[in-house]
């Protein structure tokens, strides 16, 4: 059945956006009487539509699902070349992290700036909404504000990990066995195709940020937010 994230709740009716109004009513050419989930804070419920006057969403029962990691993930990522950073949006919401931070790095290729900022930004929510909705999440991922180094201290958890590719990185340990100890939210830092610059690194170890590897091999940097996100939703979802 449809998902989608609602937007307002008014008595027993839910209130949608303009485009999924649209999608419901004119793409997929729903009827009367049909059908939809409804997630609204963090609620799911099973909702019946009309089209008495416009598009109604009547509550019809709430539905007891939560397809959520029990871990918050803060994925924050090295702003990488064109479209890799939408792939990674997409993919990360299907993996359950929490919410996305575009990491204005040192080595990032500037894709942003003042003009267009804004209009990426909404794109990348708006792709995060519909793979969300695709993935019958429970919880709407939001992607930020693009920040520069300083500003990723705003964003720590329990756990504080950065990928560093470095091999020669003295006692990095493997992902894996930093979360050991269940912690109820991690944020994952990973660099832009060019890697991290050494100052980052130290920046971000001098705060709080453990070194972690993720392997023998050097991971793409688009690959490297889904392989942490898989092994964490791995450790925290196998005994389920
Ligand atoms: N500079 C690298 C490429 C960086 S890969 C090169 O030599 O080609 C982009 C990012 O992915 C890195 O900054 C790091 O955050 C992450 N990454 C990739 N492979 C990794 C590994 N084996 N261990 C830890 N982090 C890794």
């Amino acid at each position: 059945m449809q998902e989608y994230f609602a937007i307002n709740k008014i008595n027993e009716k839910f209130i949608l956006s303009e485009q999924d109004n649209f999608h419901i009513e004119r793409v997929l050419r729903m009827k009367n009487g049909d059908h939809i989930i409804v997630t609204y804070e963090s609620k799911k419920y099973d909702c019946i539509i009309d089209f008495k006057n416009g598009l109604n969403v009547t509550y019809f029962c709430e539905l007891e699902v939560s397809n959520e990691l029990e871990c918050e993930v803060t994925l924050i990522y090295g702003l990488p070349k064109k479209d890799k950073f939408e792939m990674v949006v997409q993919k990360s919401c299907e993996l359950g992290v929490t919410s996305i931070v575009p990491f204005l790095a040192k080595r990032s290729i500037p894709v942003l700036d003042d003009k267009n900022t804004n209009k990426k930004l909404e794109r990348w929510n708006m792709i995060a909404k519909e793979a969300c909705e695709q993935s019958k999440r429970n919880e709407l991922v939001k992607v930020v504000q693009p920040v520069k180094l300083k500003d990723l201290l705003n964003y720590k958890s329990e756990l504080n990990l950065i990928a560093y590719e470095d091999l020669n990185c003295v006692g990095s340990s493997h992902l894996y066995s930093l979360l050991g100890n269940n912690p109820k939210s991690i944020t994952i830092v990973v660099g832009p195709e060019g890697g991290f610059d050494k100052g980052e690194v130290d920046f971000l170890s001098e705060n709080g940020f453990i070194s972690v590897s993720l392997g023998k091999r050097i991971l793409r940097s688009e690959t490297a937010p889904l392989y942490m996100l898989s092994v964490i939703g791995f450790m925290n979802e196998r005994n389920k």
